[in-house]
């Protein structure tokens, strides 16, 4: 079977257009369907990304986009991709069909091609596949987050920590991840409370570190967050009472945001405190799947947008290296 593209890359975001750029760059025709929801959208701004430091993020997209859009090689469309179905052209037999679930170790080094099937309906045939659909970041349950998750409420502090240095500052968490978040946003503040919403789960140890640090514990069971102009003006607590706080450190797990990677039947890595659900990549982002690559949130165990640009490049070299070998 003849594939249309050399690569499909599923999601335009940060991993995503920075892969498309090296494969447009390289020739390689090369289609990016994007749904348009990159993860840190809700943002003020990109913190800690060289040359864009604090940018818009919708700027930055805006700029890549058209970075990428120059190379003719490459078509930028506007999608969400239900299912991707991995055809095997084994040599001799000729095309066969494998359901999309069950990963086939006879694919050889150069067989397959893959169908993508849009949620229009569309079909597009492609030689490899790039997983960059970034991951969906859950947040704990807390009336009046939501609003300000992204701005004084955040999940990193090498982000947003320096837009809320010097002020007091809070980590929502109770057991051992909280004693670490708190110790690390000390750099930041030397006003850090940690709210462990009700009872903690620390050892003597912990607390004694947390009091050496200056570290105040709260076990105030939280009832929700107060805003000032929006942005977080206190914690309020159960019994009415409240904690000024200009900035919340908050914890998040990653989750893929739909069955692509399960369909292809691609490896995940081990368990973290962060994810269960991050892709096992190499070095150049090829999964476990021959000619399936990923890059980006959905297989780093450290998300950040440079990481993201730097595996999407990486993974593009990666596809090229399969297409000029396969
Ligand atoms: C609130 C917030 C703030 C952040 N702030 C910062 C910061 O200041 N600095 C920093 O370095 N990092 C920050 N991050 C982390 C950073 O945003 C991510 O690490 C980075 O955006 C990951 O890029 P990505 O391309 O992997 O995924 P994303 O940027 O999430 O892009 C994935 C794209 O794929 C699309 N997609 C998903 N599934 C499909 C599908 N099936 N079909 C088609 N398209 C699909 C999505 O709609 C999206 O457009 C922040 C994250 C969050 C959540």
């Amino acid at each position: 079977m003849n594939a249309t593209w050399e690569c499909i890359v599923v999601g335009g975001g940060a991993a995503g257009l920075s892969a498309a750029l090296v494969l447009g760059r390289a020739r390689r025709r090369t289609l990016v369907i994007d749904a348009g929801a990159p993860s840190n959208r809700v943002s003020h701004g990109i913190g800690g990304l060289l040359g864009h430091d604090t940018k818009k993020p919708a700027e930055f997209y805006a700029e890549a986009r058209a970075n990428v859009a120059a190379y003719p090689a490459v078509e930028l469309r506007a999608g969400f991709v239900a299912s991707v179905v991995r055809r095997l052209d084994l040599p001799g037999s000729g095309p066969t069909t494998t359901s999309d679930g069950a990963p086939d170790t006879a694919a050889s080094a150069s067989g397959g091609t893959f169908t993508v099937i849009l949620a229009d309906g569309t079909r597009e045939t492609t030689r490899t596949v790039l997983l960059a659909t970034g991951m969906d970041y859950r947040r704990p349950d807390v009336p009046g987050l939501e609003p300000l998750w992204g701005g004084s409420v955040f999940h990193c502090p090498f982000c947003h920590g320096w837009e809320h240095a010097g002020r007091p500052l809070g980590v929502l968490d109770r057991g051992e991840m909280g004693v670490h978040r708190a110790q690390l946003l000390r750099a930041w503040s030397d006003d850090v409370t940690l709210l462990t919403d009700g009872p903690d789960e620390l050892d003597d140890a912990q607390r004694e570190d947390l009091e050496a640090r200056g570290v105040t514990i709260d076990r105030r069971p939280v009832a929700g967050l107060d805003a000032d102009g929006g942005a977080l003006s206190a914690a309020r607590f159960a019994d009415g009472t409240t904690r000024p706080l200009n900035g919340l450190l908050i914890p998040v797990t990653l989750h893929q945001r739909s069955a692509l990677a399960t369909q292809l039947g691609v490896d995940f890595a081990p368990e973290s405190p962060l994810s269960t659900e991050t892709i096992a990549v190499d070095p150049m982002g090829a999964t476990s799947v021959p000619g399936v690559f990923s890059a980006g949130d959905a297989s780093i165990s450290m998300p950040s947008v440079a990481n993201a640009i730097a595996a999407g490049s990486a993974a593009a070299a990666g596809v090229v290296q399969r297409l000029t070998s396969g």
